[in-house]
């Protein structure tokens, strides 16, 4: 502890000099830009680089479950791959813990949600190879040591060298009411996008020959700012099957998993995901926030 009255008038002088300087400079040259990129939402994008006519380029998907990039991003990504462009999808969990049935074990739910998440991109048009699954339990993503899963994402985002990313939005109503995976995966994905950019973050990244490569542009789904939305109405129906692939999460099934009614519920989900899909102008849409900030 340092005793009281060893700071000498000439260093607590000097000290409030160096804060009004560090004000005033603040004040001068960074408040303007500093607020704009902390507290203000990013206006609504209005150019011409629309990624829904991309072809021949990397989309990476970083998603917490399998099924959040289906629901929120099915139809972009369903555009995406009939254009052409290569995406590859990486899951933080493998979701093995939502279910009530009283009957289900982990080891179950995982490979149901696997051969899910499978069926569901293969309707999408991306092969179950472009899947890569980190394997941490479902719910649990906040205790798994955060240096080694922010290395993990960056070593794929470094491999794969994307073009553009999809992932949760950090710090959105949605975030702070629901699942910790969501919290977590969002703040990972966006660390990690730094990690990837920066060579000294990992250096043994690049050991393994993973050179630092910097994401050029993120789209953030589960948005409470989106500024940019797709037209999806000419593939809603095949996002409307992809999504109830999915079909463990829905309804009756969550509470008792039942194998043979899968394709009927599938069906049956696929119609009502369709008619409760968002809508403007009569047009099925998905929302993002598109930055170019990370
Ligand atoms: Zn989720």
């Amino acid at each position: 502890m340092v005793p009281a009255g060893a700071k000498g008038p000439t260093t607590a002088l000097s000290s409030t000099v160096a804060r009004l300087l560090l004000a005033a400079v603040v004040a001068v040259f960074g408040v303007t830009q500093l607020g704009a990129q902390v507290s203000r939402p990013e206006p609504t994008y209005e150019g011409d680089d629309r990624i829904e006519e991309w072809s021949g380029r990397r989309i990476l998907v970083v998603t917490p479950h399998p099924d959040d990039e289906t629901f929120t991003s099915g139809g972009t990504l369903a555009i995406l791959a009939a254009n052409g462009n290569d995406i590859q999808v990486v899951v933080y969990t493998t979701d093995n813990a939502g279910s009530r049935d009283p009957s289900m074990t982990k080891d179950r739910l995982k490979a149901i949600r696997r051969a899910e998440e499978e069926e569901a991109c293969r309707i999408l048009g991306i092969p179950k190879e472009n899947i890569v699954w980190l394997g941490h339990d479902d719910g649990m993503l906040e205790y798994v040591d955060r240096r080694e899963l922010t290395r993990q994402v960056a070593r794929e985002i470094r491999r794969f060298r994307p073009d553009a990313l999809f992932s949760v939005d950090p710090g959105s109503p949605y975030e702070q009411y629901h699942k910790s995976d969501h919290r977590s995966g969002a703040i990972i994905t966006v660390d990690a996008i730094r990690a990837a950019r920066w060579r000294l973050y990992f250096p043994e990244l690049e050991a393994e020959g993973f050179e630092a490569w910097s994401v050029p542009l993120v789209f953030f789904y589960y948005s409470a700012n989106p500024n940019y939305t797709v037209d999806i109405t000419e593939v809603a129906e095949t996002k409307a099957r992809a999504s109830a692939a999915h079909i463990s999460q829905f309804g009756s099934m969550v509470d008792r998993y039942d194998p043979a009614a899968v394709d009927e519920q599938r069906k049956e989900w696929a119609a009502r995901l369709l008619a409760r899909a968002e809508r403007e102008n009569g047009r099925v849409v998905e929302r993002f926030r598109r930055s170019t900030a990370y």
